[in-house]
């Protein structure tokens, strides 16, 4: 079979999905399933949506004109502020944006206008990690200033933390922004639908909380395809991390001095090479087993791998990753499986030489 390929196993997802569809049913919210590091994968998607999502979340329009159509009734969100040059196909594709800027919501509005159809947008508010969304102070000037955009409907609020600055969520914040909700909707005289509180870094908070005020919606895309909660880089209990399994083939063994020799230079990758696999005091002439995998710097950071239990990753190029496996000599074509972690997940799906294996169990 090709490789690299990377397995996916879409009952593992579909079972991650349902629980904390489930579990967050429990604290009165809604979950929007984010497929962006899945680029797009409409089986992936469709998984969420048999587990319950209520919307799919993604960032690039192109991943939204591939899982338009494929989706039924299900609304897919714009989570990215979409660029004026989006405005029409996301106005097209997508039933909700998410905005910060009134140049982005006139753009909407006027492509929205063209095809005679209302646009639903959520506005981002900054809440310290200092990515997207205006300041809490601004939002009411900011929807004061929306309503002379006739195809523009005001669905709600919401904030994304820990993506930048690694600022967790807690009590305190969504608080505030829950406390924020409030005063717009009593402030402006408007009502505000959805009210989403953030990302999978926000399950901590939300699992545990006594109170989650009026946050209503959270999105979610690690927990659900990966199992982990990203702020503290903890398992989720009850879930499955393996879901996606990267497999690469062994295409050289041979036993070489653990010591590179003759005069050094630099390498494009040397400054981040894993290891530089330690050779013991007095084994300066050592020599070791090392193997070659054919999956490289193109396809993934061998940082964001976890080698099967005996593999020690020494170092990758572009096309090469090179690894000691101890004392048994792999054989070429010998396949390795190994874990990946949320960046590797996002890396492993783009690269045009990954492909995709569906998990087919038989049942009997
Ligand atoms: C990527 C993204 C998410 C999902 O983040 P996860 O950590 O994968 O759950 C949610 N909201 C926004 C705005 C995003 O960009």
């Amino acid at each position: 079979m090709t490789t690299p390929r990377l397995q996916v196993d879409l009952q593992k997802v579909e079972h991650n999905a349902r629980l904390l569809v489930r579990q967050l049913a429990e604290c009165g919210m809604t979950v929007t399933g984010v497929t962006k590091a899945a680029l797009g994968c409409d089986a992936i998607a469709r998984v969420m949506i048999d587990a319950g999502v209520q919307a799919i979340g993604e960032s690039r329009v192109r991943n939204i004109e591939s899982l338009h159509g494929s989706l039924g009734q299900t609304p897919i969100w714009m989570q990215r502020a979409p660029m004026l040059s989006e405005a029409a196909s996301v106005v097209s594709l997508a039933s909700l944006s998410f905005v910060s800027e009134l140049d982005t919501v006139a753009a909407l509005s006027a492509a929205a206008s063209q095809l005679d159809l209302v646009h639903h947008v959520l506005l981002m508010v900054e809440m310290g990690d200092l990515r997207e969304g205006m300041l809490p102070g601004e939002v009411t000037s900011f929807v004061r200033q929306m309503a002379r955009f006739e195809h523009i409907k005001l669905s709600g609020i919401g904030t994304n933390l820990a993506c930048r600055s690694g600022i967790v969520p807690d009590a305190r914040n969504m608080a505030e922004f829950s406390q924020l909700a409030d005063q717009i909707e009593h402030g402006l005289g408007v009502s505000l639908e959805i009210v989403s509180g953030g990302n999978s870094a926000n399950l901590g908070w939300a699992l545990e909380a006594s109170d989650t005020g009026r946050i209503n919606n959270l999105r979610l895309g690690e927990a659900i395809l990966l199992g982990r909660e990203p702020a503290h880089g903890k398992q989720l209990p009850g879930l499955h991390t393996d879901a996606f399994l990267l497999v690469a083939e062994v295409i050289e063994s041979r036993r070489k001095p653990a010591q590179p020799w003759g005069s050094k230079g630099q390498t494009p990758f040397d400054a981040l090479s894993v290891s530089q696999g330690q050779v013991g005091p007095g084994q300066a002439q050592a020599s070791r087993i090392q193997s070659i995998l054919a999956i490289g710097r193109q396809d993934i950071n061998p940082a964001d791998l976890t080698p099967p239990a005996g593999i020690e990753l020494l170092a990758s190029s572009s096309d090469h990753l090179i690894i000691d496996a101890g004392p048994d000599e792999l054989p070429i074509g010998h396949e390795l499986v190994f874990g990946l972690n949320y960046a590797g997940l996002l890396a492993a799906m783009t690269s045009p030489f990954v492909v995709r294996e569906f998990v087919v169990r038989e049942f009997a």
